[in-house]
């Protein structure tokens, strides 16, 4: 094991971080985590999903099925720089035939994979390849502690086999602590409310690690205010909903099972989810920092930001992702955020209190880069060791090829743009933090390109 002085991933973080640090639109990363949505078809017909009302918009028109491997294959050439990605979208992952070939093709690039799914399809097969890949996290759809609660939810889902699904996969892995782990994902609404705590013990009963707890939130797709008013949580007393969560944390406590929820947001405690007219101003508008971080890639190959909003920037099937990334609609759709001026896709999203700052999960992912970093200094006794020449003689290769091609800042900038950005940007990273051994020659050079970087305020260190 050498030191792993350069990293694509790390520095795709940290020029992410700056581009939205300084609120540009046309931004110098690449997308950082991503959804694919493997499947928006679905084998079960559960009461709260909106993608179910849209099957019957659907049905003739092509739009549910499985995304083709194709669409995966058009973007590879920016999974280098991915962090993480979840194999999700408005559908049942599983039912892609591909769905392990889409996995195996992340987990080659080093990319973390997780992906939620209702659990049926989940049998011995997929438990072992899923194993073998080292996917990370696996969420399980579950909305009810019994039966009869989650057959009248989950419509065409047999409790007792996802059940079984669920405990072969654990028992197969190896217990708690060993990947996938499996976390549960439920649907709080007025039918299953009083099953809260039922739920987490039922999760530490079959191997789960952590429970999640999402109440019902509005949506637009046509059919559904029917069901939101019978089933959201203003139909239940506030007090009995406070009771519910605190006995289902403290049952998390005692076995345990992280629970997460937006109840025990503190922020979002006095937030009403349930206030109808709540009218989004623009002056409260939060910096959702999706748009510089993530995308939404539809089965078709269509390029959204996330689930929320339903804007499509282009499709990778008939443009590069690159060029998409960067076009004038990302652009205007950043401009909005950045004024305050919420784009129109994202309002009933704002509304729910869904819009994401990415910002605290990048810092933590860049200071376990710097832990590892340091162990494997620590390890290795020092920066000086044989096991950097290979680092530094590739390093020396790329800075030679720029000091005797660059002539002029758009080319360095161009340079850094380009497919070996990273080497260069991880050069004087390094350099700056004395990482790296350094002579004079490197040194100018490196703050040439800091200087030059600066001067632009496109990338700042
Ligand atoms: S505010 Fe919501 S809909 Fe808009 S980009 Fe962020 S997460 Fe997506």
């Amino acid at each position: 094991m050498g030191i792993n002085i350069y990293n694509r991933k790390e520095d795709n973080l940290v020029r992410c971080k700056q581009n939205i640090h300084n609120k540009l639109n046309t931004i110098y990363s690449y997308p950082v985590y991503a959804y694919f949505e493997v499947s928006n078809a679905c084998n079960l017909r559960c009461m709260m999903c909106g993608p179910q009302v849209y099957d019957l918009r659907f049905k003739q028109s092509g739009y549910k099925g499985v995304m083709p491997l194709e669409v995966i294959k058009r973007i590879e050439h920016i999974l280098p720089y991915m962090h993480s990605c979840s194999l999700m979208g408005n559908g049942e992952p599983l039912l892609n035939k591909d769905f392990l070939q889409i996995a195996r093709i992340m987990r080659e690039k080093q990319i973390a994979v997780s992906f939620n799914t209702n659990g049926t399809l989940l049998n011995e097969h997929y438990a072992r390849e899923l194993i073998k890949l080292g996917v990370g996290c696996i969420i399980i759809s579950i909305d009810g502690a019994t039966r009869e609660t989650f057959e009248k939810i989950r419509e065409g889902a047999e409790f007792d086999k996802i059940i079984s699904n669920i405990k072969g996969l654990s028992k197969l892995k190896g217990g708690i602590g060993k990947t996938p782990k499996i976390g549960i994902s439920c649907v709080s609404m007025a039918i299953n409310i009083h099953e809260t705590t039922d739920i987490v013990h039922m999760a530490s009963s079959i191997g789960a690690e952590s429970v999640h707890f999402e109440p019902l939130f509005q949506q637009n797709t046509f059919g559904y205010k029917e069901m939101y008013e019978n089933q959201n949580l203003s139909n239940v007393p506030r007090q009995q909903i406070r009771e519910y969560f605190n006995k289902a944390k403290e049952c998390g406590e005692k076995y345990g099972i992280l629970i997460t929820s937006p109840f025990y947001n503190t922020e979002l405690s006095n937030y009403d989810y349930f206030q109808e007219d709540r009218i989004v101003e623009d002056q409260e508008l939060p910096f959702c920092t999706l748009p510089w971080t993530t995308i939404f890639l539809n089965r078709n190959g269509d390029v959204r930001t996330c689930c929320g909003s339903a804007k499509i920037f282009g499709n990778v099937l008939r443009e590069d992702i690159q060029k998409i990334w960067n076009n004038q609609k990302y652009r205007d759709y950043r401009n909005a955020i950045i004024n305050k001026k919420i784009p129109i896709e994202c309002k009933m999203c704002v509304k729910n209190k869904r819009e994401e700052n990415l910002i605290p999960i990048i810092e933590a992912q860049l200071q376990s880069y710097n832990v590892a970093r340091q162990k494997d200094i620590e390890r290795e006794g020092g920066l000086h060791g044989s096991n950097m020449s290979a680092h530094i003689k590739d390093l020396e290769n790329h800075i030679g090829n720029l000091e005797t091609t660059v002539r002029s800042k758009d080319a360095v900038l161009n340079q850094i743009y380009n497919s070996n950005s990273w080497i260069v940007l991880s050069f004087y990273f390094r350099v700056r933090n004395k990482l790296f051994p350094v002579n004079s020659k490197r040194r100018d050079f490196a703050r040439l390109l800091v200087n030059l970087l600066k001067s632009t305020k496109r990338i700042f260190y």
